[in-house]
């Protein structure tokens, strides 16, 4: 794994729209607490590399090789969100920036701050580590529009070279492909279960439709079973009827969950559920379900992250919110717990911690940004509309 030194250089990218709002307080929120929590032992020194509209506008392209090659060199960052160009032949850049560093976890940890407006009786029963697979599936973008003459061309290579039968597709259809790899399913859930030994938690559900996709979907489920039992020594319980890895006796239960049913079950009862490992396209809507659980957007943090070779970056999950930007009305939130996420990943825990404090104590005073402030009045509880710039106070 990593080896951090003390003084750390962590390149961040501002980000478009309320980027700057947000980084401004990730940044001194964190300066402060490693300092505090190391007394100077321990410092971050933030490099500004540029992306998005504000490199557009200073340098003349949307992400420069100097931003690649500084993330390169320091393996962690954290960016803002940026706005993806439109028809300039960019599919998006946060996609570019996963695949150019093989980003293959986007991990999503759903956790509830009590006082968080929620629409579920129970918040916090969610305590949950999303670990989303993010460089295969219908995701990969392979994909023929409706109508073009590829589609006519793929459909006539599947009935005649595959011999695939019952070809009953107008032309009109669109056509895309979703590649699931054994060695894709496997570093990822992987990846899902020595973080839940690490961590300590209680169980990791493959989420997955494999009932429907049984090559793809049900696939990743299998491979993921057989990892479990080769890789980690899972062992069949006859009396739960579930697989279990061992680790100085306590259990890690391995099990699976359909996904449809899945989106039922954490709502009905959340607290089945610890460490989840799913494809990527499930991972989308799973992830955005359950952050709207504890809060929504505005507080639910992220990174992308490849175990193998360390690197990472860090980001809020929502976009650039144009209709807020410099209005001094963003939760900065987002970006402040995925900054918590980074120094983690750094080792760095006990600065982790006292932010994680430093939050949990802000929203149950009360101090919070109109998106939980309209929420919370509605709850009757006390509360006071903060602007953002005060969280980095
Ligand atoms: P983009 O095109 O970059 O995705 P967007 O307007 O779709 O931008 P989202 O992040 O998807 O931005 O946000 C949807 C809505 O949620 C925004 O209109 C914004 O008002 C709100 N929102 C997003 N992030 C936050 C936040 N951190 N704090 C408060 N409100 C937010
Ligand atoms: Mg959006």
């Amino acid at each position: 794994r990593l080896s951090v030194p003390d003084r750390v250089t962590i390149p961040f990218i501002e980000g478009d729209g309320v980027g700057p709002e947000i980084t401004a307080v990730m940044k001194s929120v964190v300066s402060k607490a490693v300092q505090k929590a190391y007394q100077g032992k321990r410092s971050i020194d933030f490099l500004e590399v540029l992306a998005g509209q504000k490199a557009k506008d200073r340098v003349g392209t949307y992400l420069p090789d100097e931003t690649l090659e500084a993330v390169n060199t320091y393996k962690v960052a954290i960016k803002g969100p940026l706005t993806t160009p439109v028809g300039k032949g960019i599919r998006s850049l946060n996609v570019t920036l996963r695949q150019t560093l093989d980003l293959y976890v986007c991990l999503r940890p759903v956790e509830y701050f009590r006082g968080v407006p929620s629409p579920v009786k129970h918040p916090e029963n969610v305590d949950m580590v999303v670990f989303r697979e993010n460089t295969e599936d219908i995701y990969a973008g392979i994909e023929w529009e409706a109508g073009s003459s590829d589609v006519q061309k793929v459909l006539d290579f599947l009935a005649s070279e595959m011999k695939v039968k019952n070809i009953r597709f107008p032309q009109s259809s669109a056509l895309g492909v979703k590649p699931v790899s054994r060695e894709g399913s496997e570093r990822l859930i992987r990846a899902a279960i020595t973080y839940a030994l690490e961590h300590n938690r209680r169980s990791v559900t493959l989420v997955h439709k494999g009932n429907i996709m049984k090559f793809t979907e049900g696939g990743f489920n299998a491979w993921g079973y057989e990892l479990a039992k080769r890789e980690f020594g899972a062992s069949l319980d006859e009396k739960k009827r579930t697989f279990i890895v061992r680790k100085d006796g306590k259990p890690l239960y391995i099990q699976d969950c359909i996904c449809d049913a899945f989106l039922q079950n954490i709502l009905l009862k959340p607290e089945s559920y610890d460490v989840i490992a799913t494809l990527n396209l499930n991972g989308d809507y799973v992830s955005d379900a359950l952050a709207a659980e504890v809060g929504g957007i505005g507080i639910a943090p992220g990174a992308n992250i490849n175990y193998e070779t360390g690197y990472a970056i860090f980001e809020a999950t929502h976009g650039t919110a144009p209709d807020i930007a410099g209005k001094d009305m963003v939760n900065p939130l987002s970006l402040v717990l995925s900054a918590v996420m980074m120094l983690e990943y750094l080792g760095w825990g006990e600065a982790a911690a006292m932010i994680k404090k430093a939050v949990s104590k802000a929203i149950e005073q009360g101090s919070v940004t109109s998106d939980f402030h309209q929420a919370m009045v509605k709850e009757g509880r006390p509360c006071t509309a903060v602007g953002t710039e005060a969280f980095g106070r």
